[in-house]
């Protein structure tokens, strides 16, 4: 059995200064119980918490950490980067050299703004499109998270479906009368929308692959007709790629989908495991922020320099073959979990986009935040807790996804699978 006093410790003085003990609440393990792990340090695919256990990381600090932790191009990066001064508030050539690589690898992103996290960069994106068409309203998907903005607290996924969230105090009512929270993979509800509301709508928000209600893709028609409709009716389309971008696959998932979309946001990978994030797409819809425009939006701490450099070393490694070995980790992976849950005659749905994973204890497919609930909560919380006495790191929630980096060692995916079998026997 696993030592955790020092966690249970450190866990406990952190009470007393941070609400739950965290500042985040899918850290505090809500859904799964327990202490959550505290975290003394990492490295590649492992993760060691303060008394000494190690684990097979699949959080990677829910999506960031791509090339695994600490990873030696990046850290020096970083360095160098500090010696030189950690933050001008002021423009510096960095900005522009990460911003070559988001607009190589993803090339409908025509000039873009940098910020620090993915919520600045929906909440901007989404006031840039009300700005843009000078409508209110905005189409969103039941069991997407966008970030804790409060437009975007409407039936959101993540940490708001683990803690049972869904309206949120403190969001106006007003404000939430803007948002229209739809099915995910439902075209025909969108169309409606859009039939009620013809001149009202300024934009339809989607995570082209969820990941924050467990992993469930989008269907590709149900992508395209989205596209279709906000063509037709005069509404941008915005694709959340905070979690997808540089991580799903090598173009992205606008680019494994094929569609080109008005404006897209990115966050997670793209700041190498520092604070940074991005919102960015066609130009005639960018010139509308200021100084160019007048939709506003600033940060202090916009493009730092160490974000800037640990993006660039992270994004100027990966390549296309990167790319395709994670994701044969994540299909064996996969693929080994479901013949484990098999023979233990657990149900199970198990789910691979590039190198994002996950899988719901339910014996029917798991297509939108409806299906997704209706999987096994508690069994999960279970399973979490002694799969981490087999060493393996998972994401908390169901609600949530997992991730495979370039780290990640057969010797991991064995020992997971491995893992995975034990805790199904354990739990039998
Ligand atoms: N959008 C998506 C799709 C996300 O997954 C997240 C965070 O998980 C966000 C936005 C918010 O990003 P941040 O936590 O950096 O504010």
């Amino acid at each position: 059995m696993r030592e955790t006093v020092k966690s249970e410790q450190a866990f406990k003085e952190s009470n007393s200064y941070f609400p739950g003990g965290v500042n985040s609440p899918v850290r505090a393990f809500g859904s799964v119980g327990g202490t959550p792990l505290f975290i003394d340090k990492a490295k590649g695919s492992h993760i060691y918490d303060v008394d000494g256990n190690e684990y097979v990381d699949y959080v990677l600090s829910w999506g960031p950490m791509i090339l695994g932790h600490a990873e030696e191009q990046v850290l020096e990066a970083v360095i160098e980067t500090a010696k030189k001064g950690t933050s001008f508030g002021a423009p510096s050539p960095l900005e522009t050299e990460l911003a070559t690589w988001v607009k190589k690898r993803v090339p409908s992103i025509e000039t873009m703004r940098m910020v620090n996290s993915g919520t600045e960069a929906t909440m901007s994106a989404i006031r840039l499109a009300r700005g843009y068409t000078n409508r209110e309203k905005f189409i969103k998907f039941n069991g997407c998270y966008h970030g804790h903005s409060d437009s975007f607290l409407v039936n959101a996924g993540s940490g708001v479906a683990t803690f049972e969230l869904n309206d949120s105090p403190g969001v106006p009512k007003d404000l939430i009368k803007a948002t229209l929270s739809l099915d995910y993979n439902d075209l025909e509800a969108v169309e409606e929308a859009f039939k009620r509301y013809p001149d009202e709508i300024a934009a339809v928000i989607i995570e082209p692959i969820a990941g924050n209600m467990g992993l469930i893709p989008a269907k590709p028609e149900f992508l395209k007709g989205i596209r279709e409709l906000t063509k037709q009716y005069g509404a941008l389309l915005i694709l959340d790629e905070v979690m997808t971008g540089f991580r799903c696959d090598y173009d992205s998932a606008q680019g494994l989908y094929g569609i080109d979309p008005d404006l897209t946001t990115l966050g997670k990978v793209v700041g190498g495991g520092l604070p940074a994030a991005v919102f960015g797409g066609k130009k005639k819809y960018m010139d509308g922020i200021a100084p160019v425009g007048s939709v506003y939006q600033a940060g202090t701490l916009s493009g730092n320099p160490l974000a800037m450099a640990a993006g660039i070393a992270t994004l100027k490694q990966l390549t296309r073959e990167d790319y395709d070995k994670m994701n044969q980790k994540a299909l064996r992976l996969t693929d080994g979990i479901e013949k484990a849950a098999k023979e233990y005659n657990v149900p199970i749905q198990t789910t691979c986009r590039g190198t994002m994973w996950g899988f719901f204890f339910n014996e029917h497919p798991v297509i939108d935040f409806k299906t997704s609930k209706e999987s096994a909560q508690t069994y999960f919380g279970h399973f979490h807790k002694e799969l981490l006495n087999q060493g393996v790191y998972l994401s908390p929630s169901q609600f949530e996804t997992n991730f495979m980096s370039t780290a990640h060692t057969d010797e991991d995916i064995d020992k997971t699978i491995n893992g995975f079998k034990e805790t199904f026997r354990v739990l039998e």
